[in-house]
C-alpha cells in the first residue's frame, strides 16, 4: 500500500507528539518530532553562548548542529541526538521551553530545520508533528490534522509530564509558558503557526489518548483508500 505524509500541527501540549508517535508505530511509519529539533538548536545555542540577537553567530553555528533520531534499545524508542549525544531528556526541561520559541522564530534557524524535515519525509510514510508542517514543510501532505485543546487542560497535561521526569513546576508558570509560546509561534514572520486551509481540526480537551490515536488512524485509512481508488499516488523517489 503506498504511503502518505501525515502532518499534525497545533498549539503546545495538545498531545500532538504522543498521538503522532503511536500513530506512526501502528501504521509502520517513521515519526519525526520537529519540536525536538528546535529544542536541540536551543540547547546548542545555550551551551555555546550563541547570542540570538547576533545573526552572524547564528548563521555560523547552524552548520555545526547535527540532529538525528537514534533508536535506543534500552527504552525501545527513537531518541533525539545532538551531534551524536543523546539529549532526549535535557531538551524537554523547562529552561529549554523558556527560550525555544525565540530560537524557532529566527528565520535562518527555520530555513535550516525545514530543509532537514523535508529531506526526512522525502520518501513519505512519515508522521510529522509541529507548527508549520501542513503549511510550510509539507503543504502537499495527504492528511493534515490541526490539534487544539483548552489551555488549562494543556497546562495540566504538561505538568504531569514534567512531574514524571522529576521537574515540579507550578501550573501558573506552565500556563504562562504555553501562552507565551503560542503567541510567539503564531505571530512570527517565518512559518507561523496556522491551521492549513485543508487541515481537519481536532479538539483533544476531552479525548483520551486512545481516542485521539484511533481518530487519526481512521482519517488516514479513509484518506489512503480514497487516494488509492482515485489512483492519485505519486511515485516514490528512489
Ligand atoms: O512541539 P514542542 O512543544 O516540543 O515544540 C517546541 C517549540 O518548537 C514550539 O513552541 C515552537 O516554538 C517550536 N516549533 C516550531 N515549529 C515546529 C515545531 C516546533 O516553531 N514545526
Amino acid at each position: 500500500m503506498p504511503k502518505i505524509v501525515i502532518a499534525i500541527d497545533g498549539f503546545s501540549s495538545c498531545g500532538k507528539s504522543t498521538t503522532a508517535k503511536q500513530v506512526a508505530a501502528r501504521m509502520g511509519y517513521a515519526y519525526i518530532d520537529t519540536g525536538a529539533m528546535y529544542r536541540s538548536v536551543s540547547l546548542y545555542f545555550l551551551q555555546n553562548h550563541i547570542a540570538l540577537t547576533n545573526p552572524k553567530a547564528v548563521q555560523d553555528a547552524l552548520p555545526h548542529i547535527h540532529i538525528t533520531f537514534n533508536f535506543n534499545p534500552k527504552t525501545g524508542r527513537n531518541e533525539t541526538c545532538l551531534n551524536g549525544l543523546n539529549v532526549e531528556e535535557e531538551i524537554r526541561k523547562m529552561y529549554i521551553s523558556n527560550i525555544v520559541s525565540e530560537v524557532s522564530a529566527i528565520p535562518e534557524v527555520r530555513y535550516a530545520m525545514v530543509a532537514q524535515q523535508q529531506k526526512l519525509g522525502r520518501k513519505r510514510g512519515v508522521v510529522m508533528d509541529g507548527r508549520d508542517i501542513g503549511t510550510k514543510v509539507f503543504p502537499d501532505a495527504e492528511l493534515k490534522i490541526f490539534m487544539t485543546a483548552d489551555p488549562v487542560i494543556r497546562a495540566q497535561r504538561r505538568q504531569i509530564e514534567l512531574l514524571q521526569k522529576g521537574e515540579m513546576i507550578g501550573l501558573d508558570v506552565i500556563l504562562e509558558n504555553l501562552k507565551k509560546r503560542d503567541f510567539i509561534d503564531s505571530n512570527r514572520s517565518e512559518g507561523p503557526l496556522r491551521k492549513a486551509e485543508d487541515a481537519i481540526e481536532l479538539d483533544t480537551s476531552y479525548l483520551t489518548l486512545d481516542e485521539q490515536i484511533d481518530w487519526v488512524i481512521q482519517q488516514a485509512d479513509e484518506k489512503i483508500s480514497k487516494l488509492h481508488r482515485k489512483g492519485h499516488f505519486k511515485p516514490i523517489d528512489a
